[in-house]
């Protein structure tokens, strides 16, 4: 009997999972044919269809990149593969695993994978979800930004974040943040405005005083540092200190903490003191049987402080999960850990630095890249282009 697996998610944990539990195809169609004459496994992927590229989401800020661009309906990828798709929101999960309860209906599994992405701590800062937008909230959230930055001619704009330190890394956005402040600044110089605006960067996570080249780029920028800063909540018009005096802001782009969603509360799965779901190394869900999770719903066992939730992370706890599964669904125990790397490109479109830490000290792709160079934003792209063309045609 074939064994039933269930992905719930469709984004980028779900994805890389399922590349790397399915061998890769060398040929598309000939997969296409194989996977439907012989399969052992009968693989259901529970989500809305839309996959979202979320790294590009900063560069609507310059006009480079819009939501139809980023987002792909992800069913067809899916259809190559053998892979049944539910358009479905998943609510409980039940019986240590086995049970997935939707909107609409009720699933058994022999196995199960959740990627069921982030969500944030908006409670954190009252004021958050009524007066700031989050590039990190998909891109709606960015449009509504774009919307009200296109109506200010002048004004003042805080680009901040907030971090989830309580599972011993980083759960939020930082990278993400100074790459919109950096970016917000390119394009209010492209259209003569700059010295109209006043662009602040506040996080109550960096230290005042604090060094590094991410600071070099924000202040060769002209942008204000607010390191240490922390409302204590957003207001209309601005943000309000703990002494109620009132900071005035035009525009605030902020992004809480992430934790796992609400209501895996309420479910089977054990939940971590920072709010994630909490797996072990080889991303099973502590105490389940056959229930794996990956991505940013989930937390690390003795992570490095500096890790941070990442798609590229994603990707390398997938592999290791997908590959413990089919261990386990062979009767084997789980071997497969995860290195820790912070890869990423900070893309301030004039220029470009390669972000980058790793626990066993390897650089990305054997240093063949500079670490600092304009051309890395072309190296950004590249990736993005080659990732979205994997998934629309192979
Ligand atoms: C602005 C921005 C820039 C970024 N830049 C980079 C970068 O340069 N490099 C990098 O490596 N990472 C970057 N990241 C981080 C990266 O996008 C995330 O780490 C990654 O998306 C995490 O993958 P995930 O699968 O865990 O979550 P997601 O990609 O968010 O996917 C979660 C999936 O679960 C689905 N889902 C949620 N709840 C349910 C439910 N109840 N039932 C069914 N389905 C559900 C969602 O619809 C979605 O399909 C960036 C993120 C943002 C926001």
């Amino acid at each position: 009997m074939k064994k039933k697996i269930i992905i719930v998610g469709n984004g980028f944990a779900s994805l890389f999972f399922i590349s790397y539990f399915l061998s890769l195809p060398a040929f598309p169609v000939l997969a296409f044919f194989s996977r439907r004459i012989y399969s052992r496994y009968d693989i259901t992927v529970i989500g809305n269809g839309r996959f979202v590229y979320f790294p590009a989401i900063p560069e609507f800020i310059v006009g480079k990149k819009n939501k139809k661009g980023i987002t792909l309906d992800i069913r067809p990828w899916l259809w190559r593969r053998n892979i049944r798709f539910i358009d479905d929101q998943v609510v409980d999960i039940q019986d240590g695993g086995r049970t997935v309860l939707t909107t609409q209906g009720r699933y058994n599994n022999d196995a199960l994978f959740i990627g069921i992405g982030p969500a944030f701590r908006v409670e954190d800062i009252p004021g958050t979800s009524a007066h700031t937008f989050s590039p990190c909230t998909g891109p709606d959230a960015m449009n509504a930004f774009m919307q009200k930055l296109e109506g200010l001619q002048e004004g003042i704009i805080y680009v901040g974040f907030k971090l989830n330190k309580r599972d011993g890394f980083v759960a939020g956005r930082g990278g993400q943040m100074y790459e919109c402040a950096c970016l917000l600044d390119h394009a209010l110089r492209k259209k003569g405005l700059r010295e109209k605006f006043e662009i602040h960067f506040f996080s109550p996570n960096i230290e005042p005083g604090e060094t590094g080249a991410i600071t070099d780029r924000l202040a060769e920028r002209g942008i204000i540092l607010d390191y240490g800063y922390e409302p204590a909540e957003f207001v209309e018009g601005g943000m309000r200190d703990a002494d109620g005096a009132l900071i005035k802001a035009d525009l605030v782009l902020f992004t809480p903490g992430i934790m796992a969603p609400e209501w895996v509360r309420q479910s089977c799965l054990p939940v971590s003191a920072g709010g994630h779901i909490d797996v072990d190394k080889f991303g099973r869900v502590r105490g389940l049987q056959n229930v794996f999770a990956a991505g940013d719903c989930s937390n690390h066992e003795n992570p490095p402080p500096w890790v941070p939730h990442q798609a590229h992370m994603a990707q390398l706890r997938s592999e290791a999960a997908a590959k413990n599964m089919q261990a386990m669904l062979n009767g084997r125990e789980p071997s497969h850990t995860y290195r820790f790397e912070l890869s990423c490109i900070l893309n301030m479109e004039n220029d470009a630095m390669w972000l980058h830490a790793a626990s066993d000290d390897k650089p990305p792709f054997w240093n063949i890249f500079p670490r600092h160079s304009r051309k890395l934003v072309v190296v950004k792209d590249l990736f993005e282009r080659l990732y979205l063309f994997y998934l629309r045609y192979l």
